[in-house]
């Protein structure tokens, strides 16, 4: 007989946790950036897509209760030919992929068909849901065994391959997922076995995600609760004295901004500080980006400004973009650092500053406060005589004159290096905006006038009673020039300083 032949693709089953971004495994992340195709479900969590690398095949299989994009069938089919073609192919599964995740049938599909997989399992919601509402599934106090079991199947039909009389009388604590729509005939079946109607029941929905909601009560008023609250899938259930920690232990609801859906038109490359930063605090964030940071008209006058750099006394940065255009111009231009000489830099602000000190290269000047062009003026004229000193400003097209005319004023030689260009961003926010449309927000950001522009030319309606907060006064007056309020101005003129306005506030 033919020995089997394996073939070279192999198939990762992949739990891609149960949606908090950093809930899933190095080993996860390995295997979505080795993947020439990613298959993935409605429950994991798309911003995982990202660790892909360029050019990976994403398919979407599905699958929301009643929705089934793809029937189990064919995913089986799918991956098995993929694996086949000699494909690297990673299936990412909500959670863990063995837990209610049809893994395991996914993984005997490939092996009849000799095709070579590995099982990476995933941290599930029927644990981690509960954690993230205050609820432990075990605790000396109260349980020492944990029964999870599915809602999906109807209690009542008479082949139903559960015993509720014996998960009812069982001791411990009991989750059950894929349950909210049944929520009525399974506390009925708890109850009429004999399970206490004070026993408490916690319902976590969309469990770590930034818009994760509990619902708590007992089993004799939580299906009208649900009822009531209208709550729906994707929920975890846990019933027992466990969720009676939730008082205590309720860290992840509690945190300042948890629950305030947050607006950040900043471009996407610079986002992300700040969304990080929000979202840490409890915020659920949209990434709206108004603008985008393109090259310079004059790319080659840039250029040749910064192949002069080391004659200069001093280079100024305004911004972390300019820091970022001119050591892409610099590297071009250059392979050695020295390149630069013994030129001193100045920076507005600690941002600008951050990016020239991941360069290894030391900050010499910068305003103490007041991170705005005028402040690093007065830091220029408390520091020395500008007379004669050759300066490079370092600089968007767009921006206020005000350094260029304060240090020539005081008898400086300023060149200014047009280094990049902002401009409105037209397809990387279709998404942000439609949820923008349909869900509104709490409040919204801006770090930038040009945000603020860029924001107000996309023409959709603020969404009614949302707050404005702004990152200092230049940002301010644009907006207060279309005639809206600002509602939070940030002291410190820069991304912590702001995130620390819109905490307090929220407090
Ligand atoms: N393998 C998954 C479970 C898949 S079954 C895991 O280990 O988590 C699908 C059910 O899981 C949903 O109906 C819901 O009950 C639960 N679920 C998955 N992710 C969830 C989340 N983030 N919040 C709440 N419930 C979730």
């Amino acid at each position: 007989m033919a020995s089997k032949k394996t073939s070279p693709g192999i198939c990762y089953l992949v739990g891609a946790g149960p949606g908090d971004p950093g809930l899933l495994t190095l080993k996860g992340k390995e295997c979505i950036e080795a993947a020439d195709v990613l298959v993935y479900d409605y429950l994991c969590n798309p911003e995982h897509l990202r660790y892909a690398k360029p050019g990976t095949r994403r398919i979407y299989v599905g699958k929301k209760a009643g929705d089934h994009t793809l029937p189990q069938e064919e995913i089986n089919a799918l991956i098995v030919q993929l694996a086949k073609e000699g494909k690297t192919v990673t299936r990412l599964k909500g959670g863990d992929p063995v837990l209610f995740g049809r893994g395991a049938e996914e993984a005997a599909e490939l092996h009849d068909a000799g095709v070579k997989f590995e099982i990476v399992p995933g941290i599930t919601s029927a644990i981690a849901g509960p954690a993230y509402a205050g609820i432990p599934v075990t605790h000396r106090s109260h349980a020492s065994q944990l029964t999870i079991f599915t809602g999906h199947e109807d209690p009542t039909k008479p082949d139903t391959s559960l015993n509720y009389a014996k998960i009812a009388q069982a001791d411990g604590t009991k989750v059950f997922l894929m349950g909210v729509e049944r929520i009525d005939e399974i506390t009925t079946q708890f109850l009429k076995h004999g399970a206490k109607p004070e026993t408490p029941v916690a319902l976590v929905r969309w469990a770590t995600h930034t818009h994760q909601q509990t619902l708590v009560g007992t089993l004799a008023d939580i299906a009208a609760k649900v009822k009531a609250a209208g709550f729906k899938a994707p929920a975890v259930a846990v019933i027992g004295d466990v969720v009676t920690e939730r008082e205590k232990l309720n860290w992840f609801e509690n945190r300042p901004l948890f629950g305030k859906k947050i607006v950040v038109t900043r471009t996407r490359q610079q986002a992300s500080g700040l969304s990080k930063q929000l979202t840490l605090l409890g915020a659920d964030v949209i990434e709206l980006p108004t603008i985008k940071i393109v090259e310079p008209q004059n790319p080659m006058l840039f250029g040749e400004l910064v192949q002069d750099c080391h004659t200069y006394d001093w280079i100024i940065f305004t911004s972390p973009n300019g820091v970022d255009a001119f050591f892409t111009m610099f590297d071009k231009l250059y392979n050695d650092a020295r390149s630069i000489g013994g030129v001193r830099i100045a920076c507005v602000g600690p941002s600008t500053a951050e990016r020239v000190k991941a360069r290894h290269l030391a900050v010499d000047l910068m305003p103490d406060k007041n991170f705005v062009a005028e402040g690093l003026v007065k830091a220029f004229k408390d520091h020395q005589n500008m007379e004669n000193v050759n300066v490079l400003w370092v600089r968007a097209e767009e921006t206020r004159e005000v350094i260029a005319n304060e240090l020539t004023g005081m008898g400086a030689i300023v060149d200014e290096g047009l280094a990049y260009r902002t401009v409105a961003e037209t397809e990387d926010n279709l998404e942000a905006l439609a949820r923008l449309k349909a869900e509104g927000a709490d409040m919204i950001t801006f770090t930038s006038a040009s945000t603020v522009e860029h924001f107000l030319n996309l023409k959709v309606a603020l969404p009614e009673g949302i707050k404005i907060a702004s990152i200092g006064p230049v940002t301010s007056t644009a907006i207060k020039e279309h005639d809206l309020n600002v509602d939070v101005e940030a002291k410190d003129h820069s991304i912590p300083g702001l995130v620390a306005a819109v905490e307090k506030f929220w407090r």
